[in-house]
């Protein structure tokens, strides 16, 4: 059976092009970069390469962006490196409701170290407030980390806004952009972004590599200790295949970026008006404007999306649900339960995530199926 791939919000499939770029550097190029030998030369070349293509993608320098295990280790080394580096300064984090377990479960380890952290409430699109935020700021604030567009209802964030807020109270700005990353255009100099976190594994390049971008003069305790690799903030022989391969998505994030945004809305739109046209007794989550390109989350009410998710899988299609990342996890979504959502709305949630593999010939067999498995739970 062949697959039907819809939950580009959790994985993204490696393009060809990336894997042939990685492919020779493990067992050609495999020196260890710290060598001096030109084996290890190359490989040293390579990672670099790849250090000027992640900093071009978002507008940062080259000397800014730190190669990291994964998006939750860019997002830990935000901020447990800026906790410790500042708190002399002060204790206090804000943060939102809605962010990634990477940033919340960071956040709740702070708070057993004696760390103070607000987390914001958003309203039912998922926005945050910006003068709740105001009024959030205190002596003692050293970091504001805000998402840059939520994985699972899709809302982008007011990130410039929300930078100059803590430009002007002098506080460090982070912000989780593992979903934004190539799917939203981002320059850290214009916006104000002072650290960012991004994911191989979400913009078509490997798992297990990521990077953090920190804006040059910020210092930040090192999270890993060691070698003196990553400018001696980050210890551990370079995973050279993968930083490589996510240099190269990066690079072509960045040529296809309008193409690609566009591609996605109208495949995202094209999918929410059959669904409208097709199915009743729906509601559409998250905004409509402000919102990841490819991304939608409806519930179908009156059904489980975990057993939706099991009659959808018997026709090859991969979807994602409300409930926790994990799907044998009960949980109720922390995102949908924050935008105010009744226990029906978010038992039913299922959410679309487009890539750029799907085509429009795709979504026609994911909603005739969609139709076919509601109505049968429905009865
Ligand atoms: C996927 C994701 C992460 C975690 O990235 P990994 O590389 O899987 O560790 C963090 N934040 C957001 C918003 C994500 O979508």
């Amino acid at each position: 059976m062949d697959t039907y791939y819809f939950d580009n919000g959790a994985t993204t499939k490696v393009k060809q092009e990336v894997l042939d770029e990685m492919i020779p550097y493990f067992s050609e190029e495999y020196g260890n970069p710290s060598s001096i030998y030109s084996l290890a030369r190359n490989a040293k070349k390579g990672i670099e390469e790849a250090r000027e293509k992640v900093a071009n993608l978002i507008g940062a320098k080259k000397n800014e962006i730190y190669f990291v295990g994964c998006g939750s280790e860019a997002d830990n080394t935000a901020l447990k490196g800026i906790a410790y580096s500042k708190r002399n300064k002060g204790n206090h984090i804000i943060t939102t409701k809605i962010e990634h377990p990477a940033i919340l479960n960071s956040c709740k380890f702070l708070e057993k170290q004696g760390f103070e952290i607000t987390y914001l409430n958003v309203d039912e699109k998922g926005f945050i407030n910006l003068d709740e935020l105001r009024k959030t700021i205190k002596k003692e604030t050293i970091l504001i980390s805000v998402m840059f567009a939520n994985n699972e209802i899709g809302t982008i964030e007011p990130i410039e806004e929300i930078a100059q807020i803590a430009k002007d109270n002098d506080i460090i700005f982070h912000t989780d952009a593992v979903q934004a990353v190539g799917n939203v255009k981002i320059n850290v100099q214009e916006m104000k972004i002072d650290m960012l976190s991004l994911s191989g594994h979400k913009i078509y390049g490997p798992k297990g590599v990521g990077a953090l971008y920190v804006r040059e003069g910020i210092d930040f305790e090192k999270f890993i200790n060691g070698g003196h690799q990553e400018k001696n903030k980050r210890a551990g022989t370079e995973n050279t295949a993968g930083i490589i391969g996510l240099g190269k998505a990066a690079e072509l994030a960045k040529t296809n970026l309008e193409t690609h945004i566009q591609n996605m809305k109208n495949l995202r739109d094209y999918y929410i008006e059959e669904v409208q046209k097709n199915i009743s007794n729906i509601k559409i989550n998250g905004p409509l404007n402000a919102r990841l390109p490819g991304n939608s989350n409806i519930s179908f009410l009156g059904i489980n999306a975990n057993d939706l998710l099991l009659e959808l899988d018997n026709v090859g299609i991969c979807a994602s649900s409300g409930s926790a990342c994990t799907s044998n996890d009960p949980t109720p979504s922390h995102v949908l339960t924050a935008i105010g959502l009744n226990s029906d709305e978010i038992k039913g949630a299922l959410r679309i995530t487009l890539g750029e593999f799907n085509t429009k010939e795709e979504i026609d067999y994911l909603v005739q199926n969609l139709k076919e498995a509601v109505q049968k739970l429905r009865l």
